[in-house]
């Protein structure tokens, strides 16, 4: 068997990851032209399911390297004022880890270099008579397997050939996503899990992703044969605009002027929090949902994470469910692998169990939105 997988997103490389461990033949296609191609280090918050799901794909020899490049991230999560007042609290959240999305992918592509192509923009598929599939890229070449998996993201086009009627919703205001080194000074702003603060005229959301141990130094003594980024601590913030800010500027000093000048006679950590973040890992945040779809009769093209089922940040699920997918498609397709179900109803059954949770999860995302968006949208 042959499975393979559009897009090398920390979804997609879960997924190799598992069927390399299970024995089965996977190739990966990604458009971007290399691992460090955009901006994509983020604080992902990883527990029950996911983390699970996450440890069974990954090879046991890299499950410490995970551990000592994740943080902390337990505790209370704390509401205040545009002057740190403590006005309310969301109750504790306990068990998970934070990760960085950027050294996550690193550690997810350790072992996989024959596996992985970049530069591989994904066009379109065709279904054979034989039942094969074969993905036709942007640069003309083609490649052929038993099994294509979209784990393309939001924008997925794979998605989009398979279920053209499948619905992406983009929630409007503008949000940013900002980050900013961690000093002494900017950890107090998020003594647990995390920190919403309620300000006049917006609210932003504090994370914290103080590394265990520095990710290229732990990787060099753990596992010295994976490259991991020299990324240093950080405080993740999120900033909900007012809907009176209809555009946002093109670059990064204009934009954190612009937030400024809304936070006015704030408190000075939080002011300067804004002040010194990072212009190359900051950038605006489009929040999209997926609506549901029916299940739509298994072929030899399935999706996984982002490209089915995206959801709104603001509940932690989208990776830990891309990660469940993962987990429960390697699972069914070892059962095929080992001749112990046929091919595609192995694939059916992951499908209908993963649009379950899938969908439950955009659900719950969304009931948890309004605590976040300055107008509950
Ligand atoms: C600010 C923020 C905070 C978040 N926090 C959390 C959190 O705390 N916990 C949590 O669980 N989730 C969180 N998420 C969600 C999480 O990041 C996503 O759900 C997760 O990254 C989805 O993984 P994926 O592999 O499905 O898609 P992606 O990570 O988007 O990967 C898709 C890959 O496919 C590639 N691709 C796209 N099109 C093509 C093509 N045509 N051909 C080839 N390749 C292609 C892309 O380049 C990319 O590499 C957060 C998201 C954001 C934005």
């Amino acid at each position: 068997m042959r499975v393979l997988v559009i897009g090398a997103g920390i979804g997609g490389l879960c997924l190799a990851q598992g069927l390399v461990r299970a024995g089965i033949d996977v190739r990966v296609f990604e458009g971007e032209a290399g691992v460090h191609s955009r901006y994509q280090g983020f604080r992902i918050g990883l527990g029950g399911p996911g983390l699970a799901a996450l440890r069974e794909c990954l090879p046991p020899r890299l499950h410490g390297l995970l551990e000592a490049t994740t943080g902390e991230l337990s505790g209370e999560r704390r509401v205040v004022d545009e002057q740190l007042r403590v006005t309310g609290r969301l109750g504790p959240l306990n068990g998970g880890m934070a990760t960085d999305r950027h050294v996550l992918r690193h550690l997810l592509l350790a072992g996989l270099a024959d596996r992985v192509e970049f530069g591989k923009r994904f066009v379109s598929y065709e279904e054979a008579a034989d039942g094969s599939v074969r993905a036709v890229f942007a640069d003309g070449s083609a490649a052929c397997g038993d099994l294509l998996v979209g784990a393309d993201g939001v924008g997925s086009r794979v998605r989009r050939q398979l279920l053209p009627e499948a619905e992406i919703v983009t929630l409007g205001g503008n949000g940013l996503l900002g980050r900013t080194p961690l000093t002494e000074r900017f950890a107090g702003l998020v003594p647990g899990f995390g920190t919403v603060v309620h300000g006049p005229q917006l609210r932003m959301l504090l994370g914290k992703m103080e590394f265990r141990r520095p990710p290229h130094l732990a990787a060099a003594e753990l596992a010295p044969d994976v490259e991991l980024p020299a990324t240093g601590s950080y405080l993740r913030w999120g900033a909900f605009l007012p809907p009176h800010v209809e555009a946002l500027p093109q670059d990064w000093t204009a934009t954190r002027e612009l937030l400024l000048g809304l936070m006015d006679g704030w408190h000075p950590d939080l002011v300067e929090l804004v002040r010194q973040s990072d212009a190359v890992n900051s950038s605006p945040l489009t929040v999209r949902h997926a609506k549901p779809v029916p299940h739509w009769g298994t072929r030899r093209v399935t999706l996984l994470g982002d490209a089915v089922h995206v959801m709104p940040p603001s509940a932690g699920q989208g990776a830990n469910t891309a990660f469940r997918d993962a987990a429960l498609l390697c699972r069914s397709l070892t059962a095929a692998h080992h001749g112990e179900a046929e091919l595609l109803a192995a694939v059916e059954r992951y499908e209908l169990e993963m649009l379950d949770y899938g969908f439950a999860a955009v659900a719950a995302s969304l009931e948890q939105l309004p605590t976040f968006t300055p107008t509950g949208r």
